[in-house]
């Protein structure tokens, strides 16, 4: 089994629905409109939310987001993977009732505990969320940057790409670059390539959450090879959303063939069927990458992580040290 690195997984999409069976047990909540046969399901992009919201409003207290993200990393890490990066979301705190402070403590208590237990190394990007506003958005960088808990190394956006102009976000990623944080920030999914080279163009990210549409204009994918910007792609999560019809239709070997970095990542697994494990099955299945291609991945995948020097070099030396 190759060794795996993630990179772009939004933490409250990644709640297991076993997980949520439990806490919908301890809330007095009846989940079978939402999950059946032990699967999320959903048809549409308003079930789809349905789903999502119900899920995320049974995450309440401390112990619940603690619970959450060792629940998630001690899967990861029973499936190979030795590094996880999760996107946090204040609004999801502020919603919960919870401060953003202790919802951000609560998430890094459940990644030390799933570090403990296996081995995983674990960090947070905090992410504002793009149909929530640009005001939001500034307020969760000005959190990234102060917080003070040490697993968060990065800042990104999230939300519904559609919303808003790259332009509205440079003063939120200025904020967060001046705090030493990781950038990243979703473009190229269900918009077009434009909103990636909005985003070259505007807040020089390292790393573009999906970026997979940047394929229609060869320009732009030269640019990307060329400056090294890794692309976090989630082809599972692109066919659950019907970005692309098929596999086959799916432009990771296309990007990885011009010479961009690209990486495989889950998204927000259970709702889109499919795990870290399935995303590097799909890449060996469907994209004809071997164990070496796979392995190469994830190297890419830990070289952009947004992890302190000595930590990236103890992961490298994991990748590079004798097979499980
Ligand atoms: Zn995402």
């Amino acid at each position: 089994m190759p060794l795996k690195a993630e990179l772009h997984c939004h933490i409250e999409g990644a709640a297991a629905p076993e997980l949520v069976i439990r806490q919908a047990q301890k809330y007095g909540k009846d989940t079978s409109p939402y999950i059946q046969n032990g699967s999320f399901v959903w048809h549409d992009f308003t079930s789809f939310l349905a789903a999502y919201d119900f899920s995320a409003d049974l995450f309440r207290t401390e112990e619940d987001y603690a619970r959450l993200a060792d629940h998630y990393l001690t899967s990861l890490a029973r499936d190979g993977a030795i590094y996880s990066e999760v996107f946090t979301s204040p609004d999801h705190a502020i919603r919960a009732g919870l401060s953003p402070k202790a919802y951000t403590d609560a998430l890094g208590e459940g990644m030390l505990r799933a570090k403990a237990k296996t081995g995983i190394e674990g960090r947070m990007i905090v992410t504002g969320v793009r149909h929530v506003g640009v005001e939001s958005i500034e307020q969760a960088a000005r959190f990234a940057a102060r917080c003070g808990n040490p697993l968060v190394t990065g800042f990104g956006v999230a939300g519904d790409e559609r919303m808003g102009e790259m332009e509205d976000y440079v003063r939120a990623f200025e904020i967060a670059r001046e705090a030493g944080l990781g950038i990243t920030i979703h473009a190229g999914e269900l918009t077009g390539w434009e909103t990636v080279q909005a985003a070259l163009d505007h807040i020089r990210p390292s790393r573009i959450g999906h970026g997979v549409r940047a394929i229609e204009n060869p320009d732009l994918v030269r640019r990307i090879a060329d400056e090294g910007i890794v692309l976090e792609c989630c082809p599972g999560s692109n066919i659950a959303l019907k970005v692309y019809e098929s596999f086959a239709d799916h432009p990771f070997p296309a990007l990885q063939a011009a010479g961009c970095k690209v990486t495989l990542n889950s998204d927000d697994p259970p709702y889109f069927w499919t795990s870290l494990k399935r995303e590097y099955d799909i890449a060996a299945e469907h994209f004809a990458m071997n164990e070496k291609a796979l392995a190469a991945v994830t190297k890419t995948a830990i070289e952009a992580a947004f992890v302190d020097r000595k930590t990236k070099t103890a992961l490298l030396a994991r990748l590079n040290g004798p097979a499980r």
